[in-house]
């Protein structure tokens, strides 16, 4: 996913100016990558959409950096997809509060059952009751049994031998007889979906009429996603997520699709095998991850030094036919910067390694700031055309870059200089005697 909105950013950025035509290619590998990330068709067109009348908006087109712009609207609309932070549980003000984990095998419900319980039990002052559903496996009931017992939870469960459905009856009844308030059902998963085991789901859930139905979605799941959610959800009407694994590297975008799908809030994450390692949902790190943000920042950083490289490209272009203006030079010093010192570009250059040290750095340096600031401290039109500076726009200037009008003075002093030697410098080069430079 990543690699192709970054391939798409690359390109928006590169060009220095949101048009439709840009935009809209933009568009089509975003559309492409979340298809490829699983994302169901018909969120993909809303998304899109949705971004598409955001970046046209005329304060994008005029945006000094539309790349950024446009991964920022991107982000946003991902985090707006996936939904609020805050989704606790569904306690009930009396009486006791049930939650039914389900989810495919393997995914994590038996270790987020325990997690959750532990949390509850340590950080919210309650009282939960961890029942065994998953009655195929001796090794499930064992399990859970290992993990209650780490966390000081009591375990009710009746064997292999008892339904799970009978299970849950009986667990019921022995809460209310010893006053816990809460109670989790760990339930079977399988490895595919099928109808028994939504049958006997189903039958538990018309029985204990859970306050929340979490189910549990393994981050590491690619295409599959899709289809195991939604039929979860029409069959138990889900009421909330546990995102699983996320301490694992992929960038779990299959949450994305399971959102739009099933419309209900992500409440738990699950990042490790210990009990310690849950969470609450954090849309906004998430956005991060599906995006690959850091990637795209980068990439976006890159895109930019190109478009100053092109900027510097142009001026260079100008000056060599004669023209340079205060926006050169505050170019060309931006340049100087960039490169480090000016004594030590100068060590690089062949021939001014002497020269560079009778330089004194700090000072070539020092002075290359302040004119900057004087420079920026011009409008438009002064940079243009400096002739128009008169007592009371200097004083303003040094006033704005906060220097004495005596080096307002010198900086247009150096720049009537630098623009003398450009002068020269480009009637040699129309002489054929320069090569162009820049080109
Ligand atoms: P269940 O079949 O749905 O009950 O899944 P389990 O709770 O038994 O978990 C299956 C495997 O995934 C076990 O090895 C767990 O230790 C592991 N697991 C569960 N949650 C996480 C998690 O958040 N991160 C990691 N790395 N492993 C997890
Ligand atoms: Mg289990």
């Amino acid at each position: 996913l990543s690699e192709r909105l970054g391939k798409a950013f690359k390109n928006i950025t590169g060009k220095g100016k949101l048009t439709e035509k840009n935009m809209n290619d933009m568009l089509r590998e975003v559309r492409m990558s979340l298809l490829e990330a699983d994302v169901n068709y018909g969120v993909v067109k809303d998304f899109i959409s949705r971004i598409k009348e955001k970046a046209m908006g005329q304060e994008v087109l005029t945006s000094l950096n539309p790349g950024q712009m446009v991964v920022k609207i991107v982000h946003d609309e991902i985090v707006a997809l996936l939904g609020t932070e805050d989704a606790p549980v569904n306690y009930k003000k009396s009486g006791i509060t049930t939650i039914m984990m389900v989810g495919l095998q393997g995914t994590g419900k038996t270790t987020a059952s325990a997690k959750i319980a532990n949390l509850m039990k340590k950080k919210q002052g309650r009282n939960p009751l961890l029942v065994a559903c998953d009655v195929i496996r001796p090794a499930a009931i064992d399990q859970l049994k290992t993990l209650g017992e780490s966390i000081g939870v009591e375990v009710f469960s009746l064997g292999v031998e008892t339904k799970a459905l009978e299970t849950a009856k009986q667990a019921m009844v022995y809460a209310k007889e010893n006053g816990y308030d809460t109670v989790l059902f760990d339930t079977a998963g399988r490895l595919h979906i099928d109808d028994e085991l939504m049958q006997e789901l189903s039958d538990i859930k018309a029985y204990v009429q859970p306050d929340d139905i979490l189910l549990t979605v393994d981050a590491m799941t690619g295409q599959d996603i899709v289809n195991v959610a939604s039929s979860f959800h029409e069959q138990l009407e889900v009421s909330g997520l546990v995102l699983t694994k996320l301490d694992g590297d992929s960038r779990g975008g299959g949450i994305l699709s399971v959102r739009a799908i099933t419309n209900v809030p992500v409440k738990f994450v699950g990042l490790g095998e210990k009990i310690e390692d849950l969470d609450v949902f954090h849309p906004d790190r998430m956005a991060d991850r599906i995006l690959g943000m850091g990637d795209i920042m980068s990439l976006v950083e890159k895109a930019q030094e190109k478009m100053d490289m092109e900027a510097t490209t142009k001026s260079t272009n100008r000056m060599m036919s004669g023209e340079f203006t205060l926006t050169d030079m505050l170019v060309q010093y931006e340049q100087i910067e960039k490169m480090g010192s000016l004594g030590g570009m100068m060590k690089l250059l062949p021939g001014m390694g002497q020269l560079a040290g009778q330089i004194d750095e700090a000072k070539a340096d020092n002075k290359i700031k302040k004119s900057k600031a004087i420079i920026q401290s011009m409008t438009p039109e002064e940079r243009e055309n400096p002739n128009i500076l008169r007592a009371s726009r200097k004083n303003r200037i040094a006033k704005g870059s906060g220097v004495s009008v005596a080096d307002v003075n010198r900086c247009l002093n150096e720049f009537e200089k630098m623009k003398q030697v450009m002068k020269q410098f480009s009637s040699l080069a129309k002489g054929g005697k320069m090569p162009n430079l820049g080109g």
